[in-house]
């Protein structure tokens, strides 16, 4: 399996990013974002308790968002590979799961890490927000929670990655063209 962790702070390009990589290798694509804002959608329980967090730019708890994604893989244990957007954000996440790959004998094949500087973000993440319909995108104070969040809790995630020799830093600024082009290039290399 082909597993690839895509990760970088909000408005980094993740989701945009991993439309065309799931085209291209053939991979599942789970983002738990996505994943929440159906719940909220579809007013499930989880749905409400995510949205709790989400609108004010906070993570969802570990043992939630953990136990949500290893459903969703489990659906899908038979795929060519994963693209993980948005998921692991915290060192917790990052081993549970790890744990659950080893128990569908496979593992991380690589973390490829967008990296865009923090004016840029929030420019992005407001200017996405008239289209996205996300009140987290439009709000200022949430976005700078969301980034904040994002540096204390969520940035450490790399290190994980580092120590096992998984890790790949893409700059994330340019053309949408260009940055997929650097990720096929990294993908391809391994
Ligand atoms: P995203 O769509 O990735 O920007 O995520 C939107 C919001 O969903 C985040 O600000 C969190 O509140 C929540 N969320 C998404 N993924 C996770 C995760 N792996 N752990 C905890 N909360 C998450």
């Amino acid at each position: 399996m082909l597993n690839i962790v895509l990760f970088g702070p909000p408005g980094a390009g993740k989701g945009t990013q991993s439309e065309r990589l799931i085209e291209k290798y053939g991979l599942v694509h789970l983002s738990t974002g996505d994943i929440f804002r159906a719940n909220i959608k579809g007013e499930t329980e989880l749905g409400n308790l995510a949205k709790s967090y989400m609108d004010k730019g906070l993570l969802v708890p570990d043992e939630v968002t953990i136990n949500m994604l290893r459903a969703e893989v489990l659906k899908h244990s038979a795929c060519k590979g994963f693209i993980f957007d948005g998921f692991p954000r915290t060192q917790a996440q990052a081993a549970a799961l790890d744990q659950l790959l080893i128990e569908l004998g496979t593992s991380i094949s690589v973390m490829l890490a967008l990296e865009v500087e923090e004016e840029e973000l929030k420019d992005r993440l407001l200017k996405r927000a008239a289209f996205s319909g996300r009140a987290d995108d439009a709000d200022p104070k949430i976005i700078e929670n969301r980034i904040a969040v994002y540096n204390q809790e969520t940035a450490p995630v790399k290190s994980f990655y580092m120590s096992q020799n998984k890790f790949i830093s893409i700059d994330g600024l340019g053309t949408i063209d260009e940055i997929t082009l650097r990720l096929n290039q990294a993908i391809d290399s391994l």
